[in-house]
């Protein structure tokens, strides 16, 4: 709507004036600002530097575990519904300031207008979903008659954890993250991503308006290897929900797994990794809209989604025809700044813009480049949409995550060969199958192993309270964000007996 186009420039040129403040470290309420800084820079083609966060040490991390405990001790026994409440107001300030958050995201992520907007839509449903969701772990699970006893499953929540997420959703992900883990009882330490801390920022002080009380949440930005490693470890770190990609998730997982002096529990890990991403169209689907769907599910956000399709998978007898429909429908597409709305942006940081060029250069040993394939401009992390086609399924363009707007077209003989090649990666996130067969579809609903199917329609992420979200195999521990039961991931059961 031409009033939300111009409150969004409205919000953009309010960001702008305000560009290179410095965010701080919160700890028990304590903004704390730091001597080293860590820099958030706009990767379109201004380069300009949005702001500074302050970079959390060891030492902030010891205080922030120690403030959080403590915390703990009183926000378990607040009620459920007091606590739902600020997530509440959270989502009702959130939808106020939509344009803000929407324009610091182009500013700082390089999404365009579409992206970032849907994306803040997303973070208001998490607020509102978890805050609804929450009234249900405020009973007892379940009751079990017996004679002369009464027997009761309650929730309990765990303690203190760690949300360590990723830059490409940095508001919806960060906050939806946080927030499930704190209604139900927990205190929680954040360490949002090096490249979007300052959307994390501005979220954390909404919270703070919305009053969420000090030390319930402790803001630590940082880096991932330094205080995110420490949290980690940490003995007294009861759980730690991640989002990011599969070798740092496996890395924590492993870590999280030791037990340590002084440590009590085994920690639990809620794990959300990377996806290769897999979408079939066979000969009876409607191809232009399978097409179709190929262009926005690929290159949505230049294919920096873990959801985002990356593998083509075309059945032989229609191969030609949609792979043509697909390479010119992705010709079309507008490269170019995030602010001007463009179809596809800068990808987020100069270590993308490079791993995804040399990915470029094995994909030019693997397949045929159809179009795209180099980077885009002078100035700017631009890389244009890229497909190449004849790719082995065993290839590392087929096998590996790119994660930018990069798509390996793969032939299969027939549908079963497509779903064969399918599940021939070690992930299982997302997946979708184009096709008018209806036993095909109840084939691919029973063997495509991925955790969120999508027939005749793009594959995307999911939308909260609607298809409940996460991965099988090596694409996480499957936990369903934005699904009905993702609270009870952060709660344990207990079993309480009284006899009469
Ligand atoms: P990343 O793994 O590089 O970083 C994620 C977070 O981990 C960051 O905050 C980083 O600072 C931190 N980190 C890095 N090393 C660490 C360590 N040793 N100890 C503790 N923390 C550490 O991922 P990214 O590049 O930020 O995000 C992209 C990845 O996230 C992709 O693989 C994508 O598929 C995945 N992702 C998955 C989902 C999902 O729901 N499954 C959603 C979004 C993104």
């Amino acid at each position: 709507k031409p009033e939300n186009v111009k409150a969004y420039q409205d919000a953009l040129n309010k960001v702008r004036q305000e560009l290179g403040k410095t965010v701080p470290l919160i700890i028990n309420g304590e903004r704390i600002f730091t001597e080293e800084k860590m820099t958030s820079l706009n990767p379109c083609d201004t380069q300009e530097v949005v702001g500074y966060s302050a970079k959390a040490t060891t030492e902030h991390a010891e205080k922030a575990l120690q403030g959080a405990w403590e915390a703990y001790s009183w926000w378990k026994n607040w009620s459920m519904d007091a606590r739902a409440r600020i997530l509440v107001k959270a989502a009702k300030l959130l939808r106020e300031r939509r344009h803000e958050f929407n324009a610091l995201m182009t500013l700082e992520a390089g999404k365009n207008y579409a992206e970032a907007d849907v994306e803040t839509a997303e973070a208001i449903d998490f607020l509102e979903y978890y805050a609804r969701q929450a009234d249900k772990y405020a009973h007892p699970a379940e009751t079990y008659p017996y004679p002369g006893e009464e027997n009761e499953l309650h929730w309990i929540p765990l303690g203190v954890g760690v949300s360590i997420s990723p830059w490409n959703f940095p508001l919806a992900i960060f906050a939806g993250m946080l927030t499930a883990p704190i209604v139900v009882g927990n205190t929680i330490i954040v360490k949002p991503a090096e490249d979007t801390s300052l959307i994390a920022a501005k979220f954390i002080d909404l919270l703070i308006e919305a009053g969420m009380p000090a030390g319930v949440v402790q803001f630590l930005p940082g880096v991932g290897e330094e205080v995110g490693d420490y949290l980690v470890k940490h003995p007294r770190t009861r759980f730690i929900t991640f989002t990011g990609s599969r070798s740092v998730g496996l890395y924590i997982h492993a870590e999280a797994a030791k037990v340590l002096k002084g440590q009590k529990w085994i920690k639990r890990t809620i794990m959300e990794l990377g996806g290769k991403d897999a979408l079939i169209v066979d000969e009876t689907a409607d191809l232009e809209s399978a097409a179709a769907a190929a262009v926005q599910s690929a290159f949505g956000f230049n294919g920096q989604k873990c959801s985002a399709m990356s593998r083509l998978i075309l059945v032989d007898a229609i191969h030609d025809e949609v792979l043509n429909k697909f390479v010119e429908r992705t010709r079309a597409l507008k490269v170019g700044n995030a602010e001007e709305n463009s179809n596809v942006t800068a990808v987020v940081n100069d270590e993308s813009f490079e791993k995804i060029q040399k990915y470029i250069e094995i994909g030019k040993t693997e397949g045929k480049l159809e179009t795209g394939g180099e980077a885009d401009g002078s100035k700017g992390y631009f890389i244009q949409p890229t497909i190449f086609s004849g790719v082995d399924a065993q290839a590392r363009i087929a096998q590996e995550e790119v994660f930018g707007p990069f798509v390996a077209v793969i032939r299969a003989r027939d549908f079963d060969h497509a779903l064969e090649i399918a599940n021939s990666t070690e992930y299982g996130l997302t997946g979708g199958v184009f096709s008018g067969v209806r036993a095909r579809l109840e084939k691919a609903r029973a063997e495509f192993e991925v955790g969120n199917l999508y027939f005749n329609r793009k594959i995307t992420g999911a939308l909260v309270g609607v298809q409940p979200f996460g991965g099988y195999n090596m694409s996480g521990t499957d936990s369903k964000a934005g699904g009905p039961d993702y609270l009870s991931n952060f709660l344990q059961l207990k079993t309480v007996t009284e006899r009469f």
